[in-house]
């Protein structure tokens, strides 16, 4: 039996691990699984998972959470500290799918017990990428990448020497608006931002796939996992998403992961790791597809994907600065208070006012800096917003 432990259970990714794991009952014993509000999902979740622990993120979902288990003897939590105190129960493999900066530390916490952490949650490696991979070296853990993308890079470097690696190839599927004259993405809606063409996901994370914010996201993510540099990254526009990356050796040779787009794929690879287990996602019938496309992830009409090499060029506090600027901006637009395309422009407005006022760059990575620095990005992109030259 292996232990398991699900942060974010009830999102997204932590929907498509409970369906795994239901699948194998004999083979897992569920140590903790944390959500949000939805507290009736959770607890049912608890219920069917047996699991010895349920945490609600927030202090007053307690009692609804309380309830909802009375005489079943499952554990209840509430609150922040909390879930991050869920890692400190040990475990074998942690599934990290909270959505947002609030996934870094109950996935620093589990690096500790030394196991395995399944990383969906970006935010991680996009605001603290050395540091994460410094702990995870320090406690002998292995992180295990969830995104669809980084998954299919590690699976195609099975094997291979990153010194042999010329350039890492992620693709994009343009979102919601990639068919869109640039001109009316300025009154794009939240609802238009809010439908993906391909995946099933988050609406945080549908809503950065329109915006091209999530590619940016996970080029930066590139570069923080396999410690590769920001110049032999590069992102190419594949409408179908069949192909999630590809790794471009010195032969000349690219190796390129296909897949349906169905995240229990890399959810899967994950939980069998280092063994391939069964897997119940769809096979793909090449004939049918018949075609595959690719185009260019146009900088112009795509801004986030050139303030992510800015980042990655800084390096340092950027990426947390980025990170939380970004959420921040999304925050506001899914209020209604700013449109679209003024997304990017806000970000980028606040990077450069944090680096001229504040310098982004430092040496050592830790993790009081980082909180420090997504407190002050938050609280600058709040300030800007109320300033007319957004637009
Ligand atoms: P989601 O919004 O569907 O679910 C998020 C989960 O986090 C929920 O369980 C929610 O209750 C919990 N949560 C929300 N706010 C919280 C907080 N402040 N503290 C603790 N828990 C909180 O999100 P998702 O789409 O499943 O994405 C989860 C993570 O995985 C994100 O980082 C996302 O970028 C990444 N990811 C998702 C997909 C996908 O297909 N959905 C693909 C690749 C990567
Ligand atoms: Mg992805």
């Amino acid at each position: 039996m292996r232990k398991v432990t699900i942060f974010g259970s009830t999102g997204s990714i932590g929907e498509n691990t409970v369906d795994l794991i239901a699948r194998a009952p004999e083979s897992y014993d569920v140590v903790a699984l944390t959500g949000g509000r939805n507290v009736a999902r959770l607890a049912e979740q608890a219920i069917s998972l047996n699991a010895e622990l349920a945490v609600t993120a927030f202090d007053n979902c307690y009692d609804d959470l309380k309830t909802a288990l009375s005489g079943t003897g499952i554990e209840v939590a509430a609150g922040e500290a909390a879930v991050a105190e869920a890692a400190d129960r040990k475990a074998d493999w942690f599934m990290s799918a909270i959505v947002g900066a609030a996934g870094l530390v109950p996935g620093l916490r589990a690096l500790r017990h030394g196991t395995i952490l399944a990383l969906a949650n970006k935010e991680s490696l996009v605001t603290a990428g050395p540091y994460l991979m410094a702990e995870a070296r320090k406690y002998g853990a292995t992180i295990l990448p969830v995104d669809s993308e980084h998954s299919a890079v590690f699976q195609a470097l099975v094997g291979e020497d990153m010194k042999a690696v010329e350039r890492i190839i992620i693709t994009a599927s343009g979102g919601a608006f990639r068919d869109w004259p640039l001109k009316a993405l300025e009154t794009a809606t939240l609802a238009e931002a809010s439908a993906h063409p391909n995946w099933d996901m988050g609406q945080r994370i549908t809503i950065d796939s329109a915006s091209m914010f999530n590619k940016a996201m996970e080029l930066i993510e590139t570069k923080e996992f396999f410690g590769i540099d920001a110049d032999k990254i590069e992102a190419v526009v594949h409408p179908e998403s069949l192909i999630h990356a590809l790794v471009g050796f010195n032969d000349g040779a690219l190796m390129a992961h296909l897949g349906p787009p169905d995240m229990r794929h890399a959810i899967g690879y994950a939980l069998h790791w280092p063994d391939r287990g069964h897997v119940p996602v769809a096979r793909l019938d090449l004939a049918q597809i018949g075609s595959l496309n690719f185009r260019l992830a146009d900088e112009v009409r795509y801004p986030a994907l050139r303030i992510a090499r800015d980042v990655m060029q800084t390096g340092g506090l950027s990426g947390a600065a980025f990170n939380a600027s970004k959420e921040a901006a999304l925050d506001a637009f899914i209020a209604g208070k700013i449109g679209f395309q003024d997304m990017a422009r806000l970000v980028d407005k606040v990077l450069n006012r944090l680096q001229q006022r504040n310098g982004l760059s430092c040496d050592i990575l830790t993790l009081d800096k980082v909180l420090a620095t997504d407190h002050l990005a938050r609280e600058t992109t709040q300030d800007m917003m109320q300033d007319a030259t957004v637009r």
